[in-house]
C-alpha cells in the first residue's frame, strides 16, 4: 500500500487554497462542505471564488502566494496551472510537516485527493495512488449504482440506535447479525423507500422479537424485469434481485436477468405461458405469502412493468390483506422497449399525440375493445398478447374506420438478440408474420409514427442482419402499400 487512507476532520480549521480557477473553485467547495475555514491565495479569483469572496464565506489574499500564507494552517491545496508556483507551495507546507496537496503532480503531495461517494455520514473514497484517476473515477461510477442515494439516512439510523442495541446484546458477534439483517432487510428498504418513521417503529419491533426470540417477516419485491435486455433494469431491481433468497419469475422474464440474482438463491419457475399458468394465480399468491412469512425475501420478478398487463396489481392484493411488506418497483414495458429498439417513437409532434396500450387476448375468439376509442386520428397504439388476434385486430380497425394503409409493425423477442421487426399495413400485416413464422412475445405497434422507422433504426443484432431470414424487415415503402 503505497498510501494510508484516513479521514480528516478540518471542521473550523483554516485550509488554504492557492490558485482562483475552476479547479481551485472544485477544491475548496470540497473544503466548504468538510466545514473547513478556507483562505484562497492568488491575485485574480473565477466567477464561483468571486462570488464567495463577495459574500464572505471565505477569506480571499489577492496576491501571489508568499511562503507566510501556510503560516498556521491545517491543509494546503496548490491548483495554479504555474509549476513554479506549485513546487513552492508543496517545499513551504512539507517545511512545516502541514499535509499538502498539489493538483495533478503527485511526486509534490503529502496526501492525494480520492474520488468519492458521498452519503454522508457514510463516505466511501476509492484511490488509484495517483497511477490513474480516471480508473478511480470509474470505479466511483460503479459504487455510485450500487449504493442507494439514501444510505446516508440509514446510517443516521443506524447511529440513533447504535447505544440501544448495545444495550440489548452483550456479545458483538449478536450485534453483528442484529444490523446484518436490519441493514439489508426490510427496515432498510424502508429507509431507501422514504418510509423513515415506520422504519423506526419497526426496529423497535425487531429489539422487542430478538429478545423474545420470535421470528421475523420477510418481505416480498414485485419486480419489474423489463422487456429482455438486462441493461434495461433499474438500480433498485438490480439490488433487490441480489438481495433476495428466492427468485419467483414468470416465463417471460429473460434468463440472463434470472441470473443476476444472488448464486445461491432458489429460483422459482411459476410458468405463466398462454392459456395455461404452470401455477394458476391464485397459488402465485399464496406462494409469495408463505415464504414471507417464512422469514423470506422474496424477489417477484416480472417481465415488463409489473402494473401493465401483468397481474401485478392481483399478487400485493393478497400480500397487503396478510400483512406482509412489500414494495413495487417499476420495469421497462414491453411498449417501450421495443418500440425504442425498433426506432419507433410511440408519440411524435408529426404524427401522434397520444399512445394507448391494449391486450389483444382472445376470449372465446372474440376481441372485447373499444374500437372506436382506439379508431382515433394521431394516435398510436401498442397491442399486447396480439399475435395470435392480429388478423382479427386489424380487421375489425379497418371495419371500424381505420384506413387500411395505415402503417402497423410487429416486434418479436424485442430488445433482444433475437429481435425482428416485421413493417406491414392494418391489410398486409397478417400475411406478413404468417409468412416470417413469427414466435411469441411479440408486440404490435399501429400509428404513423411506424413511418419513422427506416430513418431511427439503429439496433441491429449481431446475426440477424446477415442472415436469409433478414428479408423479415421488409422496407416500409413496399410493405406499406404506398
Ligand atoms: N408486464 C409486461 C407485459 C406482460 S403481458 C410488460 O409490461 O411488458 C405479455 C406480453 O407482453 C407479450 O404477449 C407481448 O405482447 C409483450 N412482451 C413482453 N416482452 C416482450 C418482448 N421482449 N418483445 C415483444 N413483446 C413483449
Amino acid at each position: 500500500m503505497d498510501y494510508l487512507p484516513i479521514f480528516l476532520e478540518v471542521k473550523g480549521k483554516r485550509c488554504v487554497v492557492v490558485g482562483g480557477g475552476e479547479i481551485a473553485a472544485r477544491k475548496t467547495a470540497l473544503l466548504r462542505q468538510a466545514g473547513a475555514d478556507v483562505t484562497v491565495v492568488s491575485p485574480a479569483l473565477g466567477n464561483a471564488l468571486a462570488q464567495l469572496a463577495r459574500e464572505g464565506k471565505i477569506d480571499h489574499r489577492a496576491q501571489k502566494f508568499i511562503i507566510e500564507d501556510v503560516q498556521d494552517c491545517h491543509l494546503v491545496i496548490a491548483a495554479t496551472d504555474d509549476s513554479v508556483t506549485n513546487r513552492a507551495v508543496s517545499v513551504a507546507a512539507k517545511q512545516r510537516q502541514i499535509p499538502v496537496n498539489v493538483v495533478d503532480s503527485p511526486e509534490l503531495c503529502s496526501f492525494i485527493m480520492p474520488s468519492i461517494i458521498d452519503r454522508s455520514p457514510l463516505i466511501a473514497a476509492v484511490s488509484s495512488g495517483g497511477v490513474s484517476p480516471v480508473l478511480a473515477r470509474l470505479v466511483r461510477a460503479r459504487l455510485e449504482t450500487l449504493i442507494p442515494a439514501a444510505y446516508g439516512r440509514l446510517a443516521i439510523l443506524a447511529r440513533d440506535f447504535r447505544k440501544k442495541v448495545k444495550q440489548h446484546f452483550a456479545r458483538p458477534a449478536d450485534r453483528r447479525i442484529f444490523w446484518e439483517k436490519v441493514l439489508q432487510g426490510p427496515i432498510a428498504e424502508m429507509v431507501f423507500t422514504g418510509r423513515d418513521q415506520a422504519a423506526r417503529e419497526a426496529l423497535e419491533q425487531e429489539l422487542i422479537n430478538a429478545e423474545q426470540g420470535t421470528s421475523t417477516m420477510g418481505e416480498v419485491y414485485l419486480i419489474g424485469g423489463g422487456p429482455g435486455d438486462p441493461d434495461l433494469l433499474t438500480f433498485r431491481a438490480l439490488r433487490l434481485l441480489q438481495q433476495a433468497d428466492i427468485i419467483v419469475h414468470d416465463r417471460l422474464v429473460s434468463s440472463q436477468v434470472i441470473d443476476l440474482g444472488r448464486r445461491d438463491a432458489e429460483r422459482i419457475h411459476v410458468g405463466k405461458e398462454r392459456d395455461h399458468h404452470s401455477l394458476p394465480q391464485e397459488d402465485i399468491n399464496h406462494l409469495l405469502v408463505r415464504l414471507a412469512k417464512e422469514g423470506k425475501r422474496v424477489a417477484r420478478l416480472k417481465g415488463g412493468d409489473p402494473f401493465i398487463f401483468g397481474r401485478g396489481g392481483e399478487e400485493i392484493e393478497t400480500l397487503a390483506a396478510e400483512g406482509v411488506p412489500f414494495q413495487v418497483v417499476p420495469g421497462i414495458t414491453a411498449a417501450a422497449g421495443c418500440a425504442s429498439y425498433a426506432g419507433i417513437p410511440l408519440t411524435h409532434r408529426d404524427y401522434s399525440q397520444s399512445c394507448v396500450f391494449v391486450t389483444g387476448h382472445l376470449k372465446d375468439g372474440t376481441m372485447n375493445l373499444n374500437w372506436d376509442a382506439l379508431v382515433q386520428p394521431n394516435q398510436t397504439i401498442a397491442f399486447y398478447m396480439g399475435l395470435t388476434s392480429l388478423g382479427v385486430l386489424c380487421r375489425e380497425l379497418v371495419a371500424h374506420g381505420m384506413a387500411a394503409v395505415m402503417p402497423a409493425a410487429l416486434v418479436q423477442h424485442g430488445t433482444t438478440r433475437h429481435q425482428r421487426v416485421l413493417i406491414g399495413t392494418l391489410e398486409t400485416l397478417p400475411g406478413i408474420v404468417k409468412e416470417a413464422g413469427v414466435k411469441a412475445p411479440t408486440l404490435i405497434i399501429i400509428g404513423e409514427v411506424i413511418k419513422l422507422h427506416d430513418k431511427l433504426n439503429w439496433f441491429e443484432p449481431e446475426g440477424t442482419s446477415a442472415q436469409p431470414e433478414a428479408s423479415h424487415i421488409i422496407p416500409e415503402r413496399a410493405a406499406s402499400g404506398k
